[in-house]
């Protein structure tokens, strides 16, 4: 059971933003509160990297380290320096007047924060294609640029599925690595921007299949055999035929964790969290967004681990601007009704990185 107890700094999440933000605000002495989630938006708390294998791309670890390990030896160093996890979910949060209220999941009571930070994270979509469990990993991914370069897809036919900037984007970083890759879209054109669509239209390794879409992935039958082909469908014609694929992209979005935000927190029009660029400021003051909830773009454990620390350091001088203030004021400072910061700053948008 968590605390009713008031916390200067409360962290939802449990990706590497939340991590990073927690290792950085203990280390300040500010004993942060981390939500990890049960089981929240149908992720594992440890975020999305539990669902992968090897990550070979963040730092540190030349030989790669296993998804799940890694958010581990991120949550050990969290509460090395004295952050208290709780593993619950928060359901719901009312940040119109301070202190913020958070009721975690099973609790009737709120707890309370001075500042937030929102590391919710986001999930990858999938189509819910016949075999996608089976092979999901094996051969199947979510993300070409995490997956891409490992050896099964060397040299190999592969598909992205999607029709916008990332699938384009993504084909092309995939052709690097494989024979050829073939990009479905199910409508007859490309949503990507003229300059992708042509870029991708025009690669030599990259073939685009309109009206179609994938019905079955299939592949080896022994236990974490690999995903060998496709069965595809013209969905003009009614067409069906078996392609062969060692890899298989999702490129068709992801939705960020943020349905108990809404109407409060300002976001764009897929739901992720507008910051104000080059910080993790939302447009509610001593409220942070950090990590995949509000980035669409780079979406990588490093990018949000960065991201995480931003949004620390500002919690930081925020929490320590509000004592300062409280000093100079009296003890009113923290009952004063939300103060959106959005009026009068600079346009927000759902990248600080941009
Ligand atoms: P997330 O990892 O999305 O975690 C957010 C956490 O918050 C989740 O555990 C969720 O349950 C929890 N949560 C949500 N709502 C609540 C709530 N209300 N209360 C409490 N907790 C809540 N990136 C790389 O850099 N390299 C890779 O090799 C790589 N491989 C990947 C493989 C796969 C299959 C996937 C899906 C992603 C991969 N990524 C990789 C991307 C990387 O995992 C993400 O960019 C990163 O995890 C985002 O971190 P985050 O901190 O924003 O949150």
């Amino acid at each position: 059971m968590s605390s009713s107890k008031h916390s200067k700094v409360i962290i939802i999440g449990s990706g590497p933003a939340a991590h990073t933000a927690a290792v950085y605000l203990s280390r300040a002495e500010l004993q942060p509160v981390l939500y990890e989630g049960m089981l929240a938006n149908g992720i594992a708390a440890g975020g999305q990297l539990t669902t992968t294998t090897d990550v070979e791309n963040y730092p540190g670890f030349p030989g790669g380290i296993g998804g799940s390990e890694l958010m581990d030896a991120m949550r050990t160093q969290s509460e090395r320096f004295g952050t208290k996890i709780i593993s619950e979910t928060i359901e719901k949060v009312d940040l119109t007047s301070r202190p913020f209220k958070l009721w975690p999941e099973y609790e009737e009571e709120p707890v309370t924060a001075s500042a937030v930070i929102i590391a919710t994270g986001a999930s990858a979509r999938r189509l819910g294609l016949k075999g996608e469990d089976k092979y999901w990993q094996n051969g199947i991914s979510a993300c070409a640029v995490c997956d891409g370069a490992v050896p099964i897809f060397r040299k190999k036919p592969l598909v992205v599925i999607g029709g916008g900037d990332s699938a384009a984007e993504e084909a092309m970083f995939l052709a690097k690595y494989g024979s050829e890759v073939t990009v479905l879209v199910r409508k007859g054109a490309l949503r990507a921007s003229k300059t992708m669509a042509k870029r991708l239209l025009a690669h030599p390794k990259c073939k685009v299949r309109f009206n179609t879409v994938a019905t079955e992935v299939t592949g080896e039958e022994k236990a974490n055999g690999l995903m060998t082909g496709l069965k595809i469908k013209n969905v003009e014609t009614g067409e069906e035929e078996h392609m062969e694929a060692n890899g298989l992209f999702y490129a068709v979005g992801h939705d960020p964790a943020t349905a108990m935000f809404k109407g409060v927190i300002d976001m764009d029009s897929e739901n992720y969290i507008l910051t104000k660029p080059g910080t993790s400021y939302t447009n509610i003051e001593g409220v942070f967004a950090a990590g995949d909830v509000q980035d669409k773009r780079y979406r990588q454990a490093i990018t949000s681990a960065g991201s995480g620390c931003i949004a620390a350091l500002e919690a930081e001088k925020y929490l320590a601007e509000q004592e300062s203030e409280e000093v100079t004021d009296g003890p009113e400072g923290d009952n004063q009704a939300s103060k959106p910061v959005n009026g009068d700053g600079p346009e927000y948008r759902s990248n600080p990185l941009l």
